[in-house]
């Protein structure tokens, strides 16, 4: 079966949802604004804030942080770390944490991982959003995978609401710099935030080196890795979920890694989960 009957097959079995269709259209569109509100400051506020969202809220908070526990800080800073997530605007944590422990529990099912590499590039990349599949957006299963972040009232009401913290988020940004600030750092930076993470869904299972033989077809893929802060060493992160570093070699850049390391040096992060020394003479 070809790529592209396997994604007509997936998405014969569920309508298109037109409402996230629009949606990121929308998004889309307001990013494709930017060359008319251009300026350098608007551009290093989307720079920054793609970092602060990206590495901060979603690789390190989201994902190493709250999907493996690959270590622990505070409860406060855990709430902090998770609202900054949830300003990447991916969705609120339970959905984000119960989908991401699907995909390591089923990697490349067709039917039991929300983001299946197997069903091709657009499918993992993106469509599997637009076709939504009821079993990948319940509650029940978040409850079921997610069950510390599901019974947590912060994490309710951050799942909840957050499309909503946008909103003062982008009234603030009005205020510091008017509409270029807005397109800049709420429209552009969804919009580069939103591909660099998808990369690891649908790239990293496709293309790069392997270092570790896993079940699936996870790959380190350098330029992925720069632009999500680290987490393009997926292969090295499949073999070893709950390792909180995914740059395992000298010049695998794990921008992640490092803000991890100075909460340790800070006292901030405790239980940092480390890589297991059987596996480092695996490595050359
Ligand atoms: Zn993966
Ligand atoms: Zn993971």
């Amino acid at each position: 079966m070809t790529e592209n009957s396997v994604q007509k097959n997936a998405a014969a079995k569920t309508p298109l949802n037109w409402t996230t269709v629009t949606f990121f259209t929308l998004v889309h569109i307001l990013a494709l604004l930017a060359p008319w509100y251009f300026s350098w400051q608007a551009l290093g506020l989307t720079l920054f804030l793609h970092w602060l969202f990206g590495s901060i809220g979603i690789c390190l908070g989201y994902h190493r942080l709250l999907s493996h526990r690959s270590f622990q800080v505070p409860k406060w800073l855990e709430y902090l770390i998770a609202v900054i997530g949830t300003l990447a605007l991916q969705g609120g944590p339970i959905f984000w944490v119960a989908g991401h422990r699907l995909h390591h529990a089923h990697t490349e099912d067709e039917q039991e991982d929300p983001y299946s590499a197997k069903r091709g590039f657009w499918w993992s990349h993106m469509l599997w959003m637009l076709y939504p599949e009821a079993k990948f957006f319940d509650s029940d299963q978040y409850s079921r995978y997610a069950p510390d972040l599901a019974r947590d009232p912060v994490y309710q009401w951050l799942n909840r609401y957050f499309l909503l913290l946008q909103i003062p988020l982008g009234v603030l940004l009005y205020g510091l710099g008017g509409w270029s600030f807005v397109i800049y750092g709420i429209f552009l930076r969804a919009v580069l935030l939103w591909h660099s993470t998808w990369f690891i869904n649908s790239v990293t299972h496709m293309w790069g080196y392997r270092t570790f033989t896993t079940q699936d077809n996870s790959r380190n893929l350098w330029w992925a890795a720069i632009l999500t802060y680290g987490e393009g060493w997926h292969n090295n992160h499949h073999a070893y979920p709950n390792v909180a570093r995914a740059g395992w070699q000298w010049w695998e850049i794990d921008v992640t890694w490092w803000a991890i390391w100075l909460l340790k040096t800070l006292g901030l992060a405790k239980k940092v989960v480390k890589i297991p020394a059987h596996a480092s003479p695996l490595l050359k």
